[in-house]
């Protein structure tokens, strides 16, 4: 599958890759460059939404791009105050 990059640096998902793969709109991916005796690749997948403090995968909420649960937010909060 050929794909070019445009002006801005996209490239576009194929409709029938993003419903392969379950891409959904807004849905945040994660690119990671690998890198195997010289010549780099890059591979996109799922980010896997965890808090990045305790680790749990429920009632995510995002700060300044850093996923927390709801949970450790009041945490944080508390210790705020
Ligand atoms: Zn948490």
């Amino acid at each position: 599958m050929l794909k070019r990059v445009d002006k801005f640096g996209r490239i576009t998902i194929p409709r029938d890759v993003r419903h392969e793969l379950e891409i959904g709109e807004n849905e945040p991916m994660d690119m990671i460059i690998l890198e195997n005796n010289g010549y780099k690749q890059i591979l996109l997948k799922h980010y896997d939404s965890r808090c990045a403090v305790c680790g749990c995968k429920e009632n995510l909420d995002t700060f300044n791009d850093i996923v927390l649960c709801k949970d450790c937010i009041g945490q944080i909060k508390k210790e705020l105050n």
